[in-house]
Order: structure tokens, then sequence, then C-alpha cells
């Protein structure tokens, strides 16, 4: 008889950091920087998503000027991507990739305009393809390039990645807030689950959480389950630096205008990039705009220090090695937003 056997999982809302005495008497003085590997580290353990209505070359240069880092999307000629690329002078910068085609004369072209990482963009990373990729990416550019590969969800999926030499790895499937796979296939995990999983690996190579990622109360959490950076595309996608013109005419209900922001395999982003539509697993959406992604990466920031300073930590591989999760109720996760009754 095939028994089967369902494992429990938990989600973002589900948990809770328990405060601890702190020593940290200025939230300054907390190192929030991250070692990716291969030569690359970042002053803010966050990255812009390679989509293509969050990060072109005028995001990518921004996350690097505040010392994260921007990864441009690959949905574009391999001209068009290149020169993306060297817009952004002086800014280290990742490029996506992916595992077939085009993907080595791409790889050769956006590393010959400066990036810094190539980054191997596919829906499900745990694939002979990938295995195949990262092969042949390694024989050809050898050992020195960051490559960062992705998304997978479990720790075989974590380990094989490392195994077939990847650096840095995309943990997340099914999470993303334009994403409709768990709903189309039901496949998925929640990310904050991943990253759990993940994060008992024994390979070198770095975790990058990915997917669902709501505010700095999130990436805290990503960071303190053993994430060594997070990637950020709905919180992101509203920055004047986010590629897509201002919507005309339409507003929230606060008045605020809008831009647009869509998963990279919804309907409407595979026909203006490769003319058809095959699997559909994302949506397109609006987010309100948000002004200058240095004011947004400003907020995040003092929300990973405090958060840090909540468990007297002052870097982020002690507060991975020290936090302590709670799981919080349906009626705890009510409690945790604000919950005012105005009168
Ligand atoms: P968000 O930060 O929750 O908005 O999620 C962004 C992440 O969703 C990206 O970094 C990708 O990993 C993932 N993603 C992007 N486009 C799609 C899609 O069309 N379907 C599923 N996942 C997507």
């Amino acid at each position: 008889m095939h028994r089967i056997t369902v494992l429990e999982s938990l989600s973002f809302d589900d948990v809770l950091l328990v405060p601890k005495y702190s020593e940290v008497f200025s939230r300054k003085d907390i190192n929030i920087s991250t070692n990716l590997g291969n030569k690359i580290e970042i002053d803010l353990p966050i990255i812009s998503s390679p989509m293509d209505t969050v990060t072109e070359d005028s995001m990518a240069t921004e996350m690097h000027n505040y010392g994260g880092l921007g990864i441009i999307h690959r949905y574009n000629s391999i001209r068009d991507q290149a020169l993306l690329v060297k817009n952004c002078e002086n800014a280290t910068v990742g490029a996506a990739i992916g595992v077939s085609g085009d993907y080595i004369e791409r790889s050769q072209a956006v590393l010959n305009a400066g990036a810094d990482i190539l980054c191997i963009d596919i829906a499900h990373g745990h694939h002979a393809l990938m295995r195949h990729a990262l092969k042949v990416l390694r024989n050809t550019f050898g050992d020195d390039v960051h490559i960062m590969a992705g998304n997978v969800a479990t720790l075989e999926g974590f380990n094989d990645l490392a195994d077939w030499g990847a650096n840095s790895i995309r943990v997340g499937i099914g999470g993303g807030s334009i994403c409709s796979t768990r709903i189309q296939t039901g496949h998925g995990v929640p990310t904050l689950q991943s990253v759990l999983d993940c994060s008992v690996s024994d390979r070198d190579a770095t975790l990058v959480a990915d997917g669902g990622i709501r505010n700095s109360g999130d990436i805290v959490k990503c960071l303190a389950a053993g994430a060594d950076a997070v990637i950020l595309g709905s919180v992101l996608a509203g920055a004047s630096e986010a590629p897509g013109e201002i919507l005309k005419g339409l507003l929230t209900e606060d008045g605020m205008p809008m831009k647009v922001y869509r998963g990279m395999a919804s309907q409407e982003a595979q026909l203006s990039w490769r003319g058809k539509v095959s699997s559909e697993e994302g949506v397109s959406s609006t987010v309100p705009v948000a002004g200058d992604v240095k004011d947004i990466l400003f907020s995040l920031e003092k929300g990973i220090r405090s958060g840090l300073s909540y468990s007297g930590c002052s870097s982020l591989l002690e507060f991975s090695t020290k936090s302590k999760f709670i799981k919080q109720s349906h009626a705890g996760n009510i409690e945790s937003s604000t919950h005012i009754k105005s009168r």
C-alpha cells in the first residue's frame, strides 16, 4: 500500500521571533552586510528580482548605490540586456539567464558588458536542465564567475544545485505575490518553511529567500531562519526606478497612482516577451507608486536593524544562530497586526 505522509509547514504569519536580552546600544553598530560567496559581498541583504517590472539599469544602479544588488531580467534580446548591464557602470550587478536556447551567448554578452553575477532564473530549478546548464557554464566560464541559481523549495534541491556548481541559491516556490503556481499545479512550499529546511545544508552555497516577502518583518524572519539575503519583487515594483509608466487615470482608494507589476509567467508578460503563452503561472497586477527606491530601502533597513536588536544580535551570522521562533495562533496573528477599533 502507498502510504502518504503529510508534513507540517510554517508560513511567515505562523511565527514570531522571541525578544531577547540585548546589549546592542545603537542600531548603527549592527552589521547587516552579507557574503554571498565567490567574491560577492553586499552591505544590505536585499536583491531586486529579475522581472521586467522590477529590475533594469536604473533599479540595479540604485540597488548598488544603497548597498544591495539588482539582477537585470532576461526577457529581452541579448543586445538589450547587455546594454542595460553596461549602463550600470560601477554597479555590482547581476544578469539573469535561462537554461536553454541562447543562454551561453547571453552569458558571454552580459559578462562582457560587466555583469558580476550570472543568475540562472527558472521556475523549477531542481531539474536536469539546470544540472546541464550549470555544467556547461562552469566548463565555459570557469569557477571565478559567481553563479546564482534557482528556484528550489527543498533541502534536496538546494544540495543538488550546490553540488552542480551554484554559489548562491534562490529558495522559494509558489510564494510570490503575483504567482499562481500553487493554484495551477498544487505544488509549492511556504517560503519560510523552505528557508528553514534549506538552512541546515552542509554545503558552501548561500541561501537567498525569494517569494512572498511583504515587509521588513518578513525579511527579518527569513534572515533569522538562515537566509543570507532576500529577493524582493512587489515591495520594489512601485519605486520610481522600476521599469514601467505610471498608469493614467488609475488610482488606489487612497488616491495613489499605480504601476503595473506582473509575474513573468503571466499571460501578459509571456505575450510580450515570447509572443505566445505556454504554462500560465502568474498574474499581471498593479502596485501603488512608492517613490524613490532609496527611501523604500532606508525604511526596510531600519526594520532589519531593529529586528536584530530585539534579538540582541549585532550581525546576521549571530542572528541566524541565536534567534528563537515561536508559533502563533490565529488569535495571535490578529493581535500581531494593527487592530485599533476607531470610534
Ligand atoms: P514577490 O516579492 O512576492 O512579489 O515575489 C517575487 C518572486 O516571484 C520573484 O522573485 C520570482 O521568484 C517569482 N515570480 C516571478 N514571476 C512569477 C510568475 O509569473 N509565477 C510564479 N512566480 C513568479
